[in-house]
């Protein structure tokens, strides 16, 4: 995407969330769950962009939907262990996430899903120095951005491929404050880091 004056910045931002899958790792077919390291894979420039926002002294938090937990695809314990995985492998990079927020419902069936906010205001509960005004989102669901206007934060949509893009995203990139290609380049939105 070339630079261009409309170009947004993101500016007074202290805390990160972000979606997980096709965010940080690649997003699994339809119908399939990223449920085990074996099957994280890390999209291009994403272990940089997470250790970029820690060294700029940005929180970084992750909120992510897993309704494979109550089809019964896999278990909480599983995506904790994946999540354990992810942090070591992190730390070995100098990089780390603050926290993980993950729902483990179907569809309807409580308030933490996204679009729902739940997850994040269990992180503004946890971090009590966070506040919406002062946090972005980025994602790559619908569902992502539109958490992030009920709450009233800025949100980056990351367009992905668009043969694996789910229904939503047109409105999403319309909704959204800006629209990236990857997390590294969202990142490079934000100020100081671009
Ligand atoms: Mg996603
Ligand atoms: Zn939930």
């Amino acid at each position: 995407m070339p630079f261009s004056p409309a170009t947004p910045r993101f500016t007074g931002i202290r805390s990160v969330f972000l979606d997980r899958d096709g965010v940080i790792n690649r997003k699994a077919p339809e119908g399939e769950y990223v449920a085990h390291w074996r099957d994280f894979h890390f999209l291009p420039g994403a272990e940089a962009a997470i250790a970029a926002l820690n060294q700029s002294g940005r929180r970084v938090i992750v909120v992510t939907n897993q309704r494979g937990i109550a089809l019964g695809r896999y278990t909480s314990a599983d995506v904790e262990a994946l999540h354990a995985q992810l942090r070591q492998h992190l730390a070995a990079q100098g990089a780390h996430i603050d926290a993980f927020y993950c729902c483990p419902h179907d569809k309807n069936q409580c308030d933490c899903r996204k679009p729902k906010t739940g997850l994040f205001e269990q992180a503004f509960r946890d971090f009590p120095e966070a506040s919406p005004s002062t946090s972005l989102i980025i994602g790559d669901s619908l569902s992502d951005i539109e958490a992030a206007q009920k709450l009233g934060m800025r949100s980056i949509f990351i367009e992905g491929d668009p043969e694996t893009q789910k229904p939503g995203a047109g409105k999403a990139a319309s909704l959204a404050d800006a629209v990236c290609p990857s997390l590294l380049d969202a990142v490079g939105l934000v100020d100081q880091l671009g």
